[in-house]
C-alpha cells in the first residue's frame, strides 16, 4: 500500500445512517476512505508510517452537497431586498447583462469560498444566463477555473433561457439564446468538459431554466439531448405562485405536469425548489424517482414559501439541500441551510417533521442521489471519496451540549474547521488554503461596483 495515507482521530464521527462514533477515526489512502472506525485506532494495523491528525473537540460529517446554485450571482448579493421572485428577477436581470467572464469567475471564487468554508465538498451550479456579448463557453469555462481554483468539485447544470420578454417569457431578450444556440452549447459544454470518471472534478448536466424562461420546445429538445449524451437533467419547479398561475393560463396545467409532458420526468432529473408541489405530485415524483433540491433561505428570502420537505421524504422522494443563487441567499453557506431546512420543515410540518440525522442525510447522501453520485460520495464509508468536513463542537457556542448533531444541527450556525475533497485540504484552521479571503473580498467588492455602475445602480 503506497500513497498518502493518514488518520483523522478523536473525533465524533457522524454518517448518515448510522449511529455516532464517539470518538471515532477516519482513515484515508490517497482520495478514498480506507476505514471508518470507533474508538482509537489500533497500532497495530496503523503504524507510524500514517500521518494522524488529532481533532478532539470536532464532529467529522462527509463533505456537505449543495444541489442548486447560480455562482455568478454572488456579486450582485443584497439587491431588490424586499422583493417577490418576479420582481426581483426583472430588476436583476438587466443587471445581469453586464456580466463579464472576469466577474464571472471572481463571482464564482466567492461562492465557492463561501460553500468551502461551510463544509461543501462538491456543488452543483445551474448556468442559465448568458448575455448576448459575452462568449458562453468562456462563461462556464470561467466558473470551472474558479472551482479548481478553491478546489472543490463542480456539477455544472448548462441552462439555457430562450424564453424573452419579446416572446412573452420574464427575462429581457438581451440574456436568452435562441434554441439552436442553446442545444449546440449544452452539447459542447458535455462533450469538452464532462467527466464521467467516478472521481470526476467536472460533471455537466443540462438544464433550461424555469417553466417562465424556457420555452416548450428547449425542454423537449434538451431532455432528448442530455438522454442521447447520457447526463442529467435538472431545472427550476414549483417555486412560488405566480409560475403556477403562469403554466395555468398559458398551458392549462399545473408546473410538474407542464414539464413531464415535455420529458422532463424520471430518475435523472432533479430540480430546485419543488415548494408547491401537492399530495399526487409527490406520490409521482417518488414513483419517477425524480430528486429535489430543497433551498429553504432562499425561498425565505423571497416569500416563496416552505416546500413538504418532511412529507416528500415519508413519501419517498429523495431530497437534498442547496443554498440558490447567493443574490436570494446573501450567506450562501451549506451549513447555516442545515438549521435552515429543520427549522423550516419544523414549523411548517410539525415537530416530528425532520430529526437531526435526517438533516445531515438530506445535507450529504441526499444530495449525493440528487446528483446520481451515491456510490462515491454523501457516506463515510470504506471505499468512498474522501470529501470530508470537520467542525469544531467545542467553544462557548456548543458548550455543554453533549448531543453532538444537536449543536451542530440546532446551535449556531458555523464555518468549518477544517475540509477535505479527494483527502485533499481544501479549507484548513477555518481559512482556505488556496486563496487568501481578504484579497477575494476586495476583488468581490471593486467588480461588484464596477458592475453596479455599468448597470446604472451606482453612481
Ligand atoms: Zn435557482
Amino acid at each position: 500500500m503506497g500513497g498518502r495515507r493518514f488518520l483523522l482521530c478523536g473525533a465524533v464521527v457522524a454518517s448518515p445512517g448510522v449511529p455516532l462514533r464517539s470518538p471515532g477515526y477516519v482513515a484515508v489512502v490517497d482520495n478514498r476512505i480506507y476505514d471508518v472506525g470507533e474508538g482509537t485506532p489500533p497500532d497495530t494495523v496503523y503504524t507510524s508510517e500514517w500521518r494522524r491528525l488529532d481533532l478532539s473537540g470536532c464532529l467529522i460529517t462527509p463533505g456537505l452537497i449543495c444541489t442548486h446554485h447560480h455562482l455568478y450571482q454572488t456579486i450582485t448579493r443584497g439587491l431588490a431586498p424586499d422583493a417577490t421572485l418576479f420582481e426581483w428577477l426583472t430588476t436583476l436581470y438587466p443587471l445581469w447583462a453586464h456580466l463579464t467572464p472576469e466577474m464571472v469567475e471572481i463571482s464564482s471564487q466567492a461562492g465557492l469560498a463561501l460553500l468551502a468554508l461551510s463544509g461543501c465538498t462538491t456543488v452543483a451550479d445551474h448556468a442559465y444566463l448568458f448575455p448576448k456579448d459575452v462568449d458562453p463557453f468562456e462563461w462556464i469555462q470561467a466558473e470551472v477555473a474558479a472551482a479548481q481554483r478553491v478546489g472543490l468539485r463542480l456539477y455544472l447544470a448548462r441552462g439555457a433561457m430562450d424564453l424573452g420578454r419579446s416572446q412573452g417569457g420574464l427575462p429581457p431578450d438581451e440574456v436568452v439564446e435562441t434554441i439552436d444556440e442553446a442545444l449546440m452549447r449544452m452539447a459542447q459544454a458535455v462533450k469538452q468538459l464532462h467527466d464521467p470518471k467516478p472521481d470526476a472534478h467536472v460533471r455537466v448536466a443540462l438544464g433550461p431554466c424555469s417553466p417562465f424562461s424556457a420555452s416548450s420546445q428547449l425542454y423537449r429538445e434538451s431532455a432528448r439531448l442530455a438522454r442521447s449524451l447520457g447526463v442529467r437533467l435538472h431545472t427550476h419547479l414549483a417555486e412560488t405562485m405566480d409560475e403556477e398561475e403562469y403554466t395555468r393560463e398559458r398551458f392549462g396545467v399545473r408546473p410538474y405536469a407542464y414539464v413531464r409532458s415535455l420529458g422532463f420526468d424520471g430518475p435523472d432529473l432533479w430540480v430546485a425548489h419543488a415548494v408547491h408541489l401537492d399530495e399526487e405530485e409527490i406520490a409521482a415524483f417518488a414513483e419517477a424517482g425524480t430528486s429535489v433540491a430543497h433551498c429553504p433561505t432562499s425561498n425565505g428570502r423571497l416569500g416563496a414559501g416552505i416546500a413538504p420537505v418532511a412529507q416528500m421524504m415519508r413519501g419517498g422522494v429523495n431530497v437534498g439541500l442547496g443554498v440558490d443563487g447567493a443574490a436570494s441567499n446573501e450567506g450562501a453557506q451549506m451549513q447555516a441551510e442545515l438549521h435552515q431546512a429543520l427549522l423550516f420543515a419544523r414549523a411548517k410540518e410539525g415537530p416530528t417533521a425532520l430529526s437531526t440525522q435526517e438533516v445531515l442525510t438530506m445535507a450529504t447522501l441526499g444530495g449525493a442521489r440528487c446528483l446520481g453520485w451515491e456510490a462515491e460520495m454523501g457516506k463515510l464509508e470504506p471505499g468512498m471519496l474522501a470529501d470530508m468536513a470537520a467542525w469544531r463542537i467545542d467553544s462557548l457556542t456548543d458548550s455543554g451540549i453533549h448531543d453532538p448533531l444537536a449543536a451542530w444541527v440546532l446551535g449556531t450556525p458555523r464555518a468549518a474547521e477544517a475540509v477535505w475533497v479527494d483527502g485533499r485540504p481544501v479549507v484548513q484552521s477555518g481559512r482556505l488554503v488556496d486563496l487568501d479571503m481578504e484579497v477575494l473580498a476586495c476583488e468581490l467588492d471593486t467588480h461588484s461596483r464596477r458592475l453596479l455602475q455599468a448597470g446604472g445602480m451606482m453612481r
